[in-house]
């Protein structure tokens, strides 16, 4: 059996026709920025996740740009965020002229420790820039806490939780302000790129709505200086045809981390948390090994591929070397382990048992 970790053309298989029918549609209308289909889709999106307002950008990581330079913090701000984050989480911080303040992950939950956040707050911290890491939510209350506590702002990098839940809201409507990707293999993925901020506050979906589109207010008339950052029409019909289906297709990589989680035996295996199953949306199943690089292989030869999330931790980064003299244990052992399994939505179940057979095997 051969199981790739992930497979697009697999993926958009269910939705292809529909999406064919109205990108048809939306291609012979002749308008493609800044449309109908757009405002739809922020309408949707923001009524599913619970918000007042969705603006639709070009990327994940343009809506975590925006987002921080929306605030205008001095130079030397600071902001906190998890070590092991993807890249675009610290890049976001250092191109909106921000300073990142690393904090370890717990080693069992992935998610940022709440409880080295304190130590690291200075009088330049502005706010905790909270990554959902592999459809999790992060543990809030105690970030909340602490925001209130030093008057900080909190963003959540939700690019891998859409759908995600946290108690009774949605990852996305936990903080001042979320970034979402629907980059292709998101849970919920464009065909192309995209991504969109949401936020329950009036001024800064005013200045974001500006913001992406050279700062402008009025045609030609700039109030800042911004960017060209748009979610085009197209994607957004896209995404629009795929939202009514993503609770679904969460269900579906929710029933494979359970059976996962309750059938994978194997001594040297260390299996991701098991008790916010139902509101994790599970983007991606990591687990641990210590010779993680050597399993990979035998996996690999068993037909079975998966990915790693992610190799090189941020401040290791070349780009990083301002950073590269920090010591990080547990972000550092955690990049030498992680291995993410396939659990995509539409592998069957004769895929599921070849894996965890294979995996309990080895
Ligand atoms: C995918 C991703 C991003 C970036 O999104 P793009 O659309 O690829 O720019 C940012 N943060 C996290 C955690 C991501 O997984």
């Amino acid at each position: 059996m051969k199981i790739s970790f992930l497979d697009l053309q697999k993926l958009n298989l269910p939705h292809q026709q529909l999406i064919q029918e109205n990108v048809s549609q939306q291609i012979a209308s002749g308008w493609y920025i800044l449309g109908k289909n757009l405002e739809q889709f922020e309408q949707s999106f923001a009524a599913y996740i619970g918000v007042k307002h969705c603006i639709g950008v070009g990327n994940g990581l343009e809506a975590l740009v925006l987002l921080l330079k929306a605030y205008n913090f001095s130079e030397n701000s600071e902001v906190i965020v998890a070590a092991n984050t993807y890249i675009a989480t610290i890049l976001a911080i250092t191109q909106a002229g921000l300073t990142p303040v690393l904090v370890e992950p717990n080693a069992e939950t992935y998610q940022i420790d709440e409880g080295k956040i304190e130590e690291k707050i200075t009088e330049n911290t502005k706010a905790i820039l909270v990554t959902h890491l592999y459809g999790r939510c992060a543990e809030m209350q105690p970030i909340w806490d602490l925001a209130s506590k030093y008057q900080l702002k909190v963003f959540e990098d939700a690019a891998q939780a859409h759908g995600a839940t946290y108690r009774t809201q949605k990852a996305g409507n936990l903080s001042d302000g979320a970034g979402f990707s629907f980059y292709p293999t998101k849970n919920l993925g464009a065909m192309g790129d995209g991504g969109a901020i949401t936020t329950n506050d009036d001024n800064l979906a005013n200045r974001l709505r500006k913001l992406r589109n050279y700062g402008f207010s009025l045609k030609n008339i700039a109030d800042f200086k911004g960017h060209n950052s748009r979610l085009d029409e197209i994607q957004a019909v896209i995404l629009q045809t795929k939202l009514p289906f993503l609770n679904s297709e969460n269900q579906s990589r929710r029933a494979i981390a359970k059976r996962y989680l309750s059938e994978i035996k194997n001594p040297a295996i260390i299996l991701p948390p098991a008790n916010r199953i139902e509101e994790d949306v599970w983007h991606l199943f990591v687990i641990q090994h210590e010779n993680r690089d050597e399993f990979r292989e035998k996996l690999s030869q068993k037909g079975i591929e998966t990915a790693i999330h992610y190799p090189v931790p941020p401040h290791q980064q070349k780009a990083y070397s301002e950073l590269n003299h920090l010591s990080l244990p547990i972000t550092e052992r955690l990049h030498n382990q992680v291995l993410s399994l396939p659990n995509a939505p539409y592998l069957t179940s004769q895929e599921i048992d070849y894996v965890i057979a294979t995996l309990n095997q080895l």
